[in-house]
């Protein structure tokens, strides 16, 4: 496993086993090949969220399209922690960089949620997945969380399932109780980021009569909405997450 990190990773949407072949589309071809210069014989991994991760050698390497052959399986499946995000869009940059940065934290599931003060700039929903499956490679993870389609915030508390927490993140709220029992499984849950407007005093007062929210504070500083989702998994994982708790849970 010591080489693993410095191989280039694939995510791909075939089934994988050992001695599969895979057919390459333009999008890899470019990307391992005009992008990052492999050539035939070269090493990499390819995962596609269901399987595990296998080794794979590039056995046709065109300008087009390519091959690789699938070696053994060096990685078991596992998922990580059952947290989505729900993120309200901000600038495109910063959008890009909330998905990022979720994917890398650790998110299962990334929802745009329009709120009163979402500044109404399109969402680029493939750019977004895009984006998501370029840093599940880059981070190692073995699978890709889905980019939701854009729902209103309204339309998605009506839905709820209540058994799902929300972490409310509400640089008003004083405190934040993310109590979990150390070595249990946490409830699913979704984290709350609302956009650089805030949220309405409307969606406010809803959010804090729902039992399934949590208000939560991430300090005495206003942060910007991508600051925010990122400290916010920051603080979930590593109160109730995958992160090592150094209590030896
Ligand atoms: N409009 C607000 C700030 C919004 S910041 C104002 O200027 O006063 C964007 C989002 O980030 C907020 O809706 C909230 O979800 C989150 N956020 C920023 N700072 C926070 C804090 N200190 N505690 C909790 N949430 C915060």
């Amino acid at each position: 496993m010591a080489d693993r990190s410095a191989k280039i990773r694939l995510f791909v949407h075939d089934d994988l086993a050992e001695g599969a072949a895979l057919r390459l589309d333009l999008a890899q071809a470019n990307y391992l090949f005009g992008v990052m210069r492999l050539g035939t014989g070269a090493p990499l991994l390819v995962f596609n969220g269901r399987d595990g991760e296998f080794a794979a050698t590039v056995t046709e390497a065109g300008r087009k399209d390519g091959a690789l052959a699938v070696g053994e399986r060096v990685r078991e499946q596992a998922c990580g922690p059952d947290l989505w995000l729900l993120f309200a869009p901000v600038k495109k940059a910063r959008t890009d960089f909330i998905v990022e940065k979720a994917v890398e934290m650790g998110a299962s599931r990334l929802v745009p949620v329009m709120t009163r003060y979402t500044n109404t700039e399109r969402v680029k929903l493939e750019r977004l997945r895009a984006n998501a499956v370029e840093a599940a490679e880059q981070c190692g993870r073995l699978d890709v969380p889905e980019v939701a389609e854009p729902v209103a915030l309204g339309a998605l508390l009506d839905g709820w399932d209540p058994a799902r927490r929300l972490m409310f993140c509400d640089e008003r709220s004083e405190a934040g109780s993310l109590a979990g029992a150390p070595g249990e499984a946490p409830p699913p849950w979704a984290v709350l980021i609302g956009p650089e407007g805030g949220f309405s005093e409307e969606e406010r007062d809803r959010l804090r009569g729902l039992d399934f929210a949590v208000p939560v504070s991430l300090g005495p500083r206003i942060l910007r909405a991508d600051t925010a989702a990122v400290a916010a998994l920051t603080l979930w994982q590593s109160r109730l997450g995958d992160w090592p708790r150094g209590d030896g849970s």
